[in-house]
């Protein structure tokens, strides 16, 4: 990778006994649209918090192209966009004002301002209702225009904080269009969300989060092609299940097993071979089995695979 848009060295913050984020770090391309994936908790917001300046870190830095936010702050955050999970907008004003507001602040005037404001409303598909008062709008719609408001000032990285949640499916497939169209322009986006679809269709490269700590962090294709063909969590008694575990492992269509909180995680190059590896294994051993899920490769398999949990409950 050249020179990083992003460096996020080594991160941690604490609220009081809470961990929230240990020892982060990570770097982004420029162009890059980079996913930060996990559960409720998981450290997703306090990690965006750092690295837009808005959070202090306990310890560790950020560098955006090679200036550290805390040296100079001002530089660095003109060429941020922000677009917190909480909407800062007024209410009372039209969605054209809001942005008018937002461009004035970050110092933008006379035409400029106005060519900016007219392009964001298109990228977020809000034209046709820009002069309507926010109060009017939708949830999804009020989303779409927070999403514009972190963009009218040109930034070359968009942080987006779980921009689809609560939101309705045409706001929802108006925001995958619009990250999709900046991404293709070439701005360096951070996008947080718990929806592994999301992370799988917009994002070049995820790191998966977990309790404060990044569990995985690569392509969502070859974070996918891990899983083989799948993955089988097998609920097993909590002792005498050895001779269960080697039997299955040695089986051809098996890629490993691994015991986790009393099941075995079989990752399998074909479904079926390893449900009849499965089946002949307890044949074999006498073992028993008190529960069977069978996993797609996907995202969620991933996480479930590197944590135990589900991404959502
Ligand atoms: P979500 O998807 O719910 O937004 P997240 O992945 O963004 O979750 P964070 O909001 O960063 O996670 O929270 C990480 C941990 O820190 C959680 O245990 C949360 O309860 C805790 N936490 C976050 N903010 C605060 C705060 N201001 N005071 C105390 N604890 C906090």
């Amino acid at each position: 990778m050249s020179r990083a848009m992003i460096a996020v060295e080594d991160l941690h913050k604490a609220y009081g006994d809470v961990q929230a984020v240990q020892g982060v770090s990570f770097r982004i391309a420029r162009g890059e649209v980079f996913g930060l994936l996990g559960p409720n908790g998981a450290g997703k917001t306090t990690t965006i918090g750092m690295m837009t300046g808005l959070l202090p870190a306990d310890r560790g830095r950020v560098l955006v192209d090679g200036d550290g936010l805390a040296r100079k702050p001002m530089a660095v955050k003109r060429r941020v966009g922000i677009v917190p999970q909480e909407l800062a907008l007024y209410p009372t004003l039209s969605g054209r004002d809001n942005l008018r507001f937002f461009g004035q602040v970050y110092g933008l005037r006379g035409r400029r301002l106005q060519e900016r404001v007219t392009e964001v409303l298109a990228l977020v598909g809000l034209t046709d209702r820009a002069d309507d008062a926010v109060q009017t709008y939708s949830g999804g719609m009020k989303r779409r225009l927070n999403i514009a408001a972190g963009l009218v000032h040109a930034p070359e990285v968009l942080f987006l904080d779980e921009p689809t949640v609560g939101v309705d499916p045409q706001s929802r497939n108006a925001i995958f269009e619009g990250v999709e169209r900046l991404a293709r322009e070439g701005m360096t986006i951070v996008y947080t969300t718990h929806y592994m679809e999301e992370a799988q269709r917009l994002c070049h490269r995820v790191a998966i989060l977990d309790e404060g700590r990044i569990v995985a962090l690569d392509t969502p294709e070859a974070l996918v092609r891990s899983m083989g063909a799948g993955l089988l969590v097998v609920g097993v008694p909590s002792e005498g299940t050895e001779a269960l575990q080697a039997c299955l492992a040695r089986h051809p269509a098996v890629i490993d097993v691994e015991r986790r909180d009393g099941r075995l995680h079989v990752r399998v190059h074909h479904t079926q071979e390893g449900l009849t590896a499965l089946l002949s294994a307890l044949g074999e051993t006498g073992g028993t089995v008190r529960s069977l899920a069978v996993w797609e490769p996907n995202l969620e398999s991933v996480f479930l695979h590197l944590t135990g949990k589900q991404l959502r409950d």
